[in-house]
């Protein structure tokens, strides 16, 4: 399984000087499985890159996009996807968290929105409706769990036949009062994964003005990487003030905490560009 970072921050694009190493564009990765299925989990910014980076490949379709909810910064990349003017484009949109599922189509590709209106999209854009909690794609398991955040957002684990795993949970708010789920269920669902992604968008000073707004800590994701104890732990989701130095103490203070605790996770910031070889 190879999981490419396109989009890493959080809540709206932050391009310019002091971004510039970790990237300015919004949540999307791809995960390419053991088959060569392609699986993109969210539509942010950074699926415009991606979009380029398929059709340079030739493998545009199909894709199969997951997408943890549906504000804004999660799915503004999906009318700038190129593959999707492609009549020969087969994309699946799988079950959203809510119930928006159709009128996140229409919300997004009619006249107000975008200039192009859904039935005017060249590519099959179909919406996949599982039956069960966990469902196949390609040579993987597919399984989600419900996260805390305002309207609600979902989680994702996969786990490809060839024994490789990632977890990929953000928007959540790990400390949330009320949680739908705790931190040891999350940490179960993630239990001993190859690479767990989470939301990672504040540090303690920001709180307690942001409590509340369905995002984590980076100290609270620290300790669900000792709970879960993935062999890589990917901070995710960059607050859209965070610098690039600032980043990089991040990723320096947290690699350290690992080290004191006698635990062998490894700590990645996550950056657009980053692909993420797993291999079992
Ligand atoms: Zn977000
Ligand atoms: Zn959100």
């Amino acid at each position: 399984m190879e999981v490419t970072f396109y989009g890493v921050r959080g809540s709206v694009p932050a391009p310019g000087p002091h971004t510039v190493r970790y990237g300015g564009n919004t949540s999307c990765v791809e995960v390419r499985l053991s088959d060569d299925s392609t699986v993109v989990l969210d539509a942010g910014t950074g699926m415009r890159a991606l979009g380029s980076a398929l059709l340079k490949r030739g493998r545009s379709t199909p894709v199969h996009l997951l997408l943890s909810h549906t504000h804004w910064d999660h799915v503004l990349g999906l009318p700038f996807f190129a593959p999707l003017y492609r009549s020969d484009t087969h994309i699946f949109v799988y079950p959203l968290a809510n119930d928006a599922q159709e009128l996140f189509q229409r919300n997004i590709f009619n006249d107000i929105h975008f200039p192009v209106s859904v039935d005017d999209i060249p590519a099959r854009l179909e919406l996949a409706r599982p039956e069960k909690a966990e469902w196949r794609i390609g040579s993987a398991t597919v399984r989600r769990i419900a996260l805390n955040h305002p309207g609600g957002a979902q989680g994702f684990r996969i786990d490809d036949d060839d024994g490789t795993s990632v977890t990929y949970l953000t928007d959540n708010e790990l400390s949330a009062d009320n949680a739908k789920t705790s931190i040891e269920q999350l940490a179960r669902f993630s239990d001993g994964v190859d690479l767990l992604i989470h939301d990672s968008q504040y540090l303690a000073e920001d709180m307690p003005a942001k409590l509340g707004w369905g995002h984590s800590v980076v100290t609270e994701v620290l300790r669900l990487g000792i709970l879960a104890e993935p062999k890589q732990l990917a901070l995710f989701h960059h607050d859209p003030e965070r610098s690039d130095s600032a980043l990089d103490l991040i990723g320096q203070t947290s690699q350290s905490f690992f080290q004191s605790e006698g635990k062998a996770t490894q700590v990645l910031v996550a950056s657009e560009g980053l692909a993420v070889h797993l291999k079992k």
